[in-house]
């Protein structure tokens, strides 16, 4: 198999890990002879300082041509802390998933069993958890219009809102997956409260009567919240908006143990894009010390949705799991127990990785 991969590294530790999960790739390639090439293009920051654009069209044109994208992180403090720049990184990621249709983002929550004490949650609870997010991306609050200030910069408007259409799109795709599942589907609303919520459940629920097999339940964001840490073996595919996902999966993340840990994959009408959960995390970019393993968890979702190459796919969370199994760690996930010399930095890690997928 011969595949053309778009890199778009971006900002902090995202040029870090992406380095990791393309040699990942890489050794996939050597090991299952597949031909993967890949071409780098600039987003966020990185994409700013050089055009004065967060994401330009000639780097849209060439994810367009691509047969998947590895995304890395956009985002550094000089923007966050600094809100009236008119020009953002963030902006690059709204655009490149606007321009590319991707409107669904799967994230799968899953906790490896020798991660059970790098979780600030009991072990009892967190074992066992295993969900897939479906967090609906190119709509809701971050893209409705009005947004502006007003009244000299006194009052700030944003818009929510939602079409029918973009509902029942991201819905058929949760329900299909939930019946090769557990065959469980929650949407999170705010339906008590919120116009859209209630165009959201009335539109499952429409949706769910083509899907007698499927256990439908619809919950509150609040309770949502509430709930993912205190039962999430309850969970099995969740649906919800872009806001809501957004917030939720960051807290899903405490269920894997740690940001590094969380990959994803937007797909939509065409080229579909994998990135990790995290943002830039400008607090240890540069120090080498970022895990990988979101990035390469991304490239086995990846192989396995854009390419079909589910055995490959599989190699690659094998050698997550034995990585782990063997005690190694990153800083991210290493506790009291990890002996000193089995906390890697970042390299190291890529360098492990690759060593149990080239034996394996
Ligand atoms: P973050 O995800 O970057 O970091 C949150 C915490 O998790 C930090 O303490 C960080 O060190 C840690 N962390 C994250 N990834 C890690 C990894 N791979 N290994 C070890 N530790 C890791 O979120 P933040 O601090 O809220 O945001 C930082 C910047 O990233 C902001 O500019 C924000 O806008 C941006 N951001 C970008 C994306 C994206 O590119 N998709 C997503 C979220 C935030």
């Amino acid at each position: 198999m011969n595949k053309k991969i778009v890199v778009l590294a971006g900002d902090g530790i995202g040029p870090e890990v992406t380095a990791v999960a393309v040699e990942v790739l890489k050794a996939v390639g050597k090991r299952y002879h597949h031909e993967f090439t890949f071409e780098y293009e600039l987003i966020g920051h990185a994409s700013i300082e050089k055009t004065g654009s967060p994401f330009t069209d000639e780097a849209l044109s060439k994810c367009k041509q691509a047969d998947a994208i590895l995304l890395g992180a956009v985002g550094l403090p000089m923007y966050d802390n600094n809100p009236s720049l008119k020009v953002r990184p963030e902006q690059g990621l709204l655009k490149i998933r606007k321009e590319l249709g991707l409107f669904a983002n799967l994230r799968p929550i899953k906790l490896f069993d020798e991660l059970l004490d790098a979780s600030s949650l009991k072990p009892e609870v967190i074992k066992g958890a295993d969900i897939l997010f479906f967090r609906e991306l190119t709509g809701d609050i971050y893209f409705g219009t009005p947004r502006e200030r007003r009244e000299n910069g006194t009052v700030a408007v944003d818009t929510m809102i939602y079409a029918q259409y973009e509902i029942e799109r991201i819905a058929r795709m949760a329900f299909d997956a939930a019946l090769t599942r557990r065959k469980k589907l929650c949407s999170v609303d705010k339906a008590n409260v919120l116009e859209c919520s209630r165009l959201w459940r009335e539109t499952v629920q429409k949706i769910s009567s083509e899907y007698p097999d499927i256990e439908v339940t619809h919950m509150f964001i609040d309770n949502a919240a509430m709930q993912l840490i205190k039962n999430p073996k309850q969970f099995d595919v969740i649906l919800t908006g872009n806001m809501f996902g957004d917030i939720l999966t960051d807290e899903a993340a405490q269920i894997a143990g740690s940001m590094g840990m969380l990959p994803s994959a937007s797909v939509g009408k065409t080229v579909a894009l994998y990135e990790p959960i995290h943002g830039s995390a400008p607090d240890i970019a540069g120090k080498g010390i970022a895990n990988p393993m979101a990035s390469v968890l991304s490239v086995a979702l990846m192989l396995d949705i854009s390419f079909g190459l589910k055995t490959e796919s599989q190699a690659v969370i094998n050698a997550v799991s034995q990585y782990l199994k063997d005690g190694f760690r990153t800083f991210d996930i290493a506790d009291s127990k990890t002996s000193k010399d089995k906390i890697l930095d970042t390299q190291s890690c890529g360098e492990k990785l690759i060593s149990y997928l080239l034996i394996s």
